[in-house]
């Protein structure tokens, strides 16, 4: 578990070229499937045929780690880019401005440019930059444009997106298998709002949870029989993953809830905040009154956790961004952050840090590129990226992931190490053949000298030779 971190903070800001291979050979195409907030463990109490089918036909990663903040656009933005949030921007579901204390719902922004483009290119724009086809279907981040380029096709969640019509869910995929199949596009992106609507409102460990994963994994069924269908199975690589998990929220009278009210008094001492949204918030104060809310929050309650900007934890990869606010809180595992009251909406969140299990999610993959029945080690999501741009054959963007974690799931970086084996094979043959050569010529000079010794004996013995006093 510990070791999931690792590899991130000694590589912080690394480009990992394609390798030399994968544009010569060409590549297949890949589609890249987002179901939002599935917790890394939850096929695990259901019954899902086809995800354990899956796992026989292609790569399982026990889990996967999200970014921190465990949110649906910052995490869904960092796969789609490799990128850390801090260095991506989109620092949070909702845009605002702290300054016209305007905020934006999740659903709003994503038309919103400004919200998105802030210097880093997502996978698709990178993509066509270098000859590839791509599309989103609902994916965040897809409906904005990026140094003023659009993705090749976009299509947004409306408002009122309805988000477990498994109808819907399966239309979807015949959309985006004719994508594929009759306008030729290399790269797709589709997300399903589930199961994380269902997480929220009824919580992660109730029956409601269990039946939508039924749905999902019929729906995972439905997809490996479309790409059947139509002819894909060989040149169609499909990821399917997530961007955080979900826990139960805590409530009184089992605990006593984070309420920032009962300790601060917001119109003395905040301007603006982003509160009352699972478990993290932000607060900018009221001019001069910073080390007083500071100390105010610090230890107000025993499961929360308070920090200024720059005393964040580094490991989180978050705070060093223009847009997080000065005062950072979150709550410990289900402990909510609420402000002003408590809003008794969600039964289960997310938001809180990303090294506790529940915020764990899912990656699952197969195709014609992956490993069959591979379990590979658990891995932080930012090298979903690295991983794609190779399937892809394009060169990445500069990015905080590394191929070096996921290529062992592919089937192509097995080839060298196969032909490294055969060299050491075929090099320790000719050494033993060396070796057995030597042996014989030794033994064979060996042999001689000692016969002609023999025979230099014997005639010495008949013909002894002339002394010198004989001259
Ligand atoms: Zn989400």
């Amino acid at each position: 578990m510990a070791a999931t971190r690792k590899p991130v903070i000694t590589q912080p800001f690394t480009c990992h070229p394609a390798g030399r291979n994968e544009k010569e050979k060409g590549s297949n195409k890949l589609l890249l499937v987002s179901f939002d907030g599935f917790r890394w463990n939850y096929d695990q109490d259901v019954d899902t045929p086809n995800m354990d089918l899956l796992v026989k036909q292609g790569v399982k990663a026990e889990y996967i780690t999200p970014p921190f903040v465990t949110m649906t656009s910052p995490s869904h933005f960092t796969i789609i880019t490799g990128r850390w949030i801090e260095d991506h921007g989109v620092i949070h579901n909702l845009m605002f401005n702290p300054e016209t204390l305007r905020k934006y719902s999740h659903k709003a922004t994503q038309n919103k440019t400004e919200w998105w483009d802030n210097g880093v290119l997502p996978l698709w724009i990178t993509a066509q930059n270098q000859g590839k086809k791509t599309a989103s279907f609902h994916y965040p981040g897809g409906g904005a444009t990026y140094k003023g380029q659009a993705v090749d096709r976009t299509l947004v969640e409306s408002f009122d997106h309805p988000d477990s019509n498994e109808t819907e869910w399966r239309e979807n995929i015949d959309m985006v298998m004719s994508w594929f199949t009759k306008e030729n596009f290399d790269f797709v992106t589709l997300y399903y709002g589930e199961p994380d609507q269902v997480g929220h409102r009824k919580g992660p460990e109730t029956e409601d949870r269990k039946m939508i994963i039924r749905q999902v994994d019929r729906t995972i069924g439905y997809l490996v029989e479309a790409i059947e269908k139509h002819s894909l199975k060989d040149k169609l690589n499909v990821i399917i993953t997530s961007d955080h998990g979900m826990t139960t929220v805590k409530k009184k009278p089992e605990v006593e809830e984070i309420l920032l009210s009962k300790y601060i008094k917001f119109s003395n001492l905040t301007k603006f905040d982003i509160l009352d949204y699972g478990g993290f918030g932000m607060i900018t104060p009221k001019p001069g009154k910073e080390e007083e809310l500071y100390q105010a929050l610090k230890n107000a309650h025993p499961h929360l956790k308070v920090y200024k900007k720059e005393e964040f934890p580094e490991h989180f990869h978050y705070a060093k961004n223009e847009r997080v606010l000065p005062i950072l809180v979150y709550g410990d595992p289900g402990y909510s952050v609420n402000g002003r009251f408590i809003f008794y909406v969600n039964k289960g969140d997310h938001g809180f840090d990303n090294e506790d299990m529940d915020m764990k999610t899912i990656f699952r993959a197969f195709g014609p590129d992956f490993k069959e029945n591979y379990l590979a080690e658990p891995f932080d999501s930012i090298h979903i990226y690295p991983l794609m741009c190779k399937l892809l054959g394009i060169n990445p963007q500069p990015n905080n992931g590394s191929l070096a974690i996921t290529q062992k799931m592919l089937i192509d970086t097995s080839q060298p190490e196969s032909n490294i084996l055969l060299a050491a094979f075929i090099l320790s043959a000719i050494a033993v053949m060396l070796v057995l050569i030597f042996i014989t010529s030794v033994t064979y000079t060996a042999i001689q000298r000692k016969k002609r010794q023999k025979k230099n004996h014997h005639k010495a013995k008949n013909n002894p030779p002339l002394s010198s006093t004989t001259l």
